[in-house]
């Protein structure tokens, strides 16, 4: 029998509680009914109609040209492509998944098809999700 020494078991939980914390933004699958539901629940106001313009400074406090906390630098007032036509979209760059809003994303909650999964290609700690939120609104 293998005994762990304090030091090993020490170290799996921490591994664990850092896979807890492991989150990441939310992505509109092309399930969506473009029902609109969700669009003004966002704190953050990373969803848009599909076809619809979006820049960094809608419903944030960014302005001008900056560098976010994930080292791209942007110019919040420019208007960004849509990332979708169709459906509704959420950009990955202003999703903090609610973290320092509310206990649970607030667009997968109102979804009445639940099509509003988290999005594998954008893994984020988070403390970088708290990051995000406090960068985008830091008078709170
Ligand atoms: S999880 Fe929250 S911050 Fe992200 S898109 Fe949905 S409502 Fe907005
Ligand atoms: S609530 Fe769901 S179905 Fe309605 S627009 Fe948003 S993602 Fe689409």
């Amino acid at each position: 029998m293998v005994i762990k020494g304090f030091g090993s078991i020490f170290a799996t939980a921490k591994l664990r509680k850092q896979k807890r914390k492991i989150t990441m933004a939310i992505i509109i699958t092309d399930e969506c009914i473009n029902c609109g539901a969700c669009e003004p629940e966002c704190p953050n106001t990373a969803i848009y109609e599909g076809a619809d313009d979006w820049r960094y400074k809608d419903g944030t406090s960014l302005e001008g040209s900056l560098v976010l906390p994930n080292g791209k630098t942007v110019d919040a007032d420019e208007t960004q492509e849509p990332i979708s036509d169709e459906i509704y979209y959420i950009v990955p760059d202003k999703c903090t998944e609610c973290k320092g809003f509310h206990e649970e994303p607030q667009c997968a909650a109102v979804c009445p098809v639940d099509c509003c999964v988290p999005d594998e290609d954008h893994v984020e700690t988070e403390d970088v999700l708290l990051g995000k939120q406090r960068f985008m609104h830091p008078d709170g």
